[in-house]
């Protein structure tokens, strides 16, 4: 038994020995693809579910890292949040961003995430702006989205951050909803412009009547408050179908396609005549 609990604790030094050399090569290559632009911007489509059109695109990062391949940010962005280098990843990725989304046609959004660690940063808004003004992007075209886990803390903060990006005419959505830790007063009091619904209640919309009574309600919410909704993660007929029997809401997921580079989407944008 001495023996076995030995082997145990060399094997587990040595995974654990393996695992920090991959948590320090990731830190190592997140801080040197920064500046080489290895990270890159993805557009996923928004449909406006009454005329089936697309409106706009979420930008979604991936890092094309030589070692790895292209990497997830759910991967990424913790660790570059932690090691305290996420907003230079943000303001690469939102540079290219902007630049893509500048060539497509002006009735086309553009979203793009910000991570809690960003809210804090009392400059955000000033940092967001003049890339919009190097851009020369409209910031109306421009929509953010909080995920409501950022809102349980600093919220004095977060709402004068608010309130100076909507002077500023850039819009606010409040990302996967349903899942954080936001309160109803919250919605009340943070000058949001949309509510976007969290993918987990989307995509077992057509066989679970407890997603469909929380889309229900969610729905109803925002009708009330005046919100407009997103239904993220539409990977089904099914799933559309449900949605339909709402009105006003708009629609992403794999349903219309997985995320694309900005070459292929300004290519199938072109043959919309949206270029
Ligand atoms: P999110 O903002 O909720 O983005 C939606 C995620 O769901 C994306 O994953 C997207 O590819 C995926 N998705 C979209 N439609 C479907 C579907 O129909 N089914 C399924 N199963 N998944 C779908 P992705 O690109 O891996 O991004 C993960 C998260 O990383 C994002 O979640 C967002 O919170 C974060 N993220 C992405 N880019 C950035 C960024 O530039 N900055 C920050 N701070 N966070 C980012
Ligand atoms: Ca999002
Ligand atoms: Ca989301
Ligand atoms: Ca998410």
């Amino acid at each position: 038994a001495k023996k076995r609990g030995r082997n145990r604790y060399y094997w587990f030094e040595h995974s654990m020995e393996s695992e920090l050399r991959f948590r320090s090569e990731l830190e190592s290559g997140i801080r040197r693809g920064i500046p080489a632009g290895e990270f890159v911007p993805y557009y996923e489509k928004q449909i406006d579910l009454a005329t089936g059109e697309i409106v706009g695109f979420e930008m979604l990062a991936r890092w094309n890292s030589p070692s790895l391949g292209l990497v997830s940010p759910d991967l990424f962005i913790p660790v570059a949040e932690e090691i305290g280098v996420i907003a230079d990843l943000s303001e690469s990725v939102i540079r290219q961003a902007l630049l893509d989304a500048r060539h497509w046609n002006p009735k086309l959004t553009l979203s793009v995430n910000i991570s809690p660690v960003q809210l804090r940063d009392p400059w955000f808004a000033q940092k967001l702006l003049k890339l919009l003004v190097e851009a020369n992007f409209p910031p109306n075209r421009l929509e953010i989205e909080i995920t409501e886990n950022s809102l349980h803390e600093n919220i004095g903060l977060v709402r004068s951050m608010i309130t100076s990006l909507k002077n500023q005419g850039i819009r606010v959505s409040l990302d996967d909803f349903g899942t954080g830790y936001s309160s109803l007063s919250q919605l009340r009091t943070l000058p949001f412009d949309r509510i976007k619904i969290d993918r987990s209640f989307i995509t077992t919309l057509p066989d679970s009547k407890d997603s469909a009574t929380i889309v229900q309600s969610i729905v109803a919410l925002g009708e009330g408050l005046g919100l407009p909704i997103t239904a993220e993660g539409v990977e089904s007929e099914e799933v559309l179908h449900e949605l339909r029997k709402f009105s006003g809401l708009k629609a992403q997921g794999y349903l219309y396609g997985m995320p694309e580079t900005a070459r292929t989407t300004a290519e199938e944008l072109a043959q919309l005549d949206l270029l």
